[in-house]
């Protein structure tokens, strides 16, 4: 069997296959964080499917190139730098430093690479020129540059390919500058922002005039630059798919870059929200949890990472603290069963236990149904805790399970990360540095050395990866 995943763009379950059938390499992108405040664990259940889908990709044998931008620049974080008259970088480093201690917290892997948007202004001002050269973008009286539906649309191309799109909804000549708006005030999107008085000093120069990204050109500028003008997968909470998703496929089809026929992204996954009492987990409606929060309240970041994933990725469930708890009851159920199979074990090695592997793969390959592979986990741990009861379980038997468990368990990111004792803001760092380096970004990953050695670290590449020391 392979994987199958619903495609937002088909609204079908599909089977997964990169833009290129024959490639075993899966180029993907995850809409990140805006870096205003805390992420909270509403925003985690979103970067936790996105680690999921990683890593079950992986497990399926395919390597992957995953970007997950960091949002630096946008309407509310300019609000924020405003009201707080601190600079730009100084506010939103803290929070992206906070954001990567939460995500590694919760033992998401490292993407390969966390471009920040204000590192990319350059990229973004070249994609507005184009746009602008093919007549699709356009400098209003506001100074501002805007992204022409209408003209998008007479040259082919489809609005409206992730939502449906009534023709008398698209009002030719109207504007919206706001990043997020709803289907009803529909309108040409600002690409560019003019430099207002409250924008302080968060400004760029640019062909247009000083001003700023508005936040949709960020992302296809991000993603079309590391990842080309077409790639295999892109994911993102399901508040993103309008107008954030959808304005993204237009910019980025609409400067024509890709091959003739290639859509700028294959296979679209949207992630459902994380509720509290059946309302949407967010700041706005103040009803949310960080993972700091809940750290101080004595769980886990792996308790977390559990609870987020036991519901199915497009259904939406409510967060409860008894969840939490339920969570710690299973965990604890796997951690006991792992323990009296590796004493059995006592250290033997044997090929992983392919009732558990196939009931996990049959599960996940059926979009990513959790439901069944739980299901399936805890029918395997009660017949091995059987087995172990009745004195039945021989050493091989033990070891076989256990690398089944490994297996498993690393898929679902539940092995806490070994080795260092370094504390997690340390190792997040060390980690994007590796990131940086893999993908040749020398600069990055000798300011992230300078940072580390700040802090009194000192970073020792060595065959086996890079080891972290006291400076
Ligand atoms: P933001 O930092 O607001 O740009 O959001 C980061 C990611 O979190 C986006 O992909 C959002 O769609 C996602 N997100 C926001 N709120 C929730 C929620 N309550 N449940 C799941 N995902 C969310
Ligand atoms: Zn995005």
């Amino acid at each position: 069997m392979s994987l199958k995943l619903f495609n937002t763009l088909s609204r079908q379950v599909e089977t997964f296959a990169p833009l290129d059938p024959a490639s075993r390499s899966v180029r993907m992108y995850c809409c990140g964080p805006t870096v205003h405040d805390f992420a909270h664990i509403g925003n985690f259940r979103t970067f936790v499917l996105a680690d999921l889908v990683r890593r079950y990709l992986e497990f399926r044998g395919f390597t992957t190139t995953h970007v997950m931008n960091i949002t630096d620049v946008e309407d509310k974080i300019i609000r924020r730098v405003r009201e707080t008259g601190v600079r730009l970088q100084e506010y939103t480093s803290g929070y992206t430093q906070a954001f990567f201690e939460d995500h590694r917290t919760l033992n998401c892997l490292m993407p390969h690479h966390v471009p920040r948007a204000t590192d990319y202004i350059a990229p973004i001002i070249e994609l507005i020129g184009r746009l602008q050269e093919r007549g699709l973008a356009y400098q209003a009286a506001d100074r501002s540059v805007y992204f022409s539906i209408t003209k998008y649309c007479g040259c082919g191309h489809r609005y409206g390919q992730l939502v449906a799109i009534q023709a008398d909804q698209l009002r030719p000549g109207e504007r919206v500058q706001n990043d997020e708006y709803a289907k009803e005030s529909l309108a040409d999107f600002a690409l560019w922002k003019a430099r207002v008085p409250e924008d302080g000093d968060v400004y760029w120069p640019s062909p247009w005039g000083e001003g700023r990204p508005g936040w949709h050109i960020e992302c296809s500028a991000m993603g079309m630059a590391l990842l080309g003008p077409s790639f295999d997968l892109h994911l993102g909470g399901e508040d993103l798919v309008f107008p954030h998703h959808e304005d993204e496929i237009a910019q980025s089809e609409g400067a024509g870059l890709q091959a003739h026929g290639a859509p700028f992204v294959k296979h679209w996954v949207h992630g459902a929200f994380l509720l509290v009492e059946g309302k949407k987990m967010s700041k706005s409606l103040g009803n949310y949890h960080t993972l700091r929060d809940l750290l101080q309240k004595g769980y886990s970041g792996r308790e977390v990472r559990y609870l987020l994933m036991t519901a199915h990725y497009r259904e939406s469930f409510n967060f409860t603290l008894d969840g939490l708890a339920g969570a710690r009851t299973a965990l604890a159920r796997l951690d006991e069963c792992a323990a009296k199979l590796e004493e059995r074990a006592a250290g033997a090695t044997a090929a992983a236990d392919p009732v558990l592997i196939e009931a996990f793969s049959r599960a996940m390959d059926d979009d990513l149904n959790v439901a069944a592979a739980w299901g399936g986990i805890f029918d395997w741990v009660r017949e091995q805790n059987r087995l172990l009861a009745d004195n039945r379980m021989s050493q091989d038997l033990a070891a076989a399970a256990l690398a089944a468990w490994r297996q498993v368990s690393g898929t679902l990111g539940l092995v806490p990360p070994s080795g260092v004792e370094a504390p997690a803001e340390v190792v997040a760092l060390a980690q994007e540095r590796q990131a940086a380096r893999k993908a040749k970004d020398f600069r990055r990953s000798d300011e992230l050395r300078d940072e580390l050695k700040r802090l009194g670290w000192l970073v020792e590449d060595t065959p086996k990866g890079p080891k972290l020391k006291r400076a």
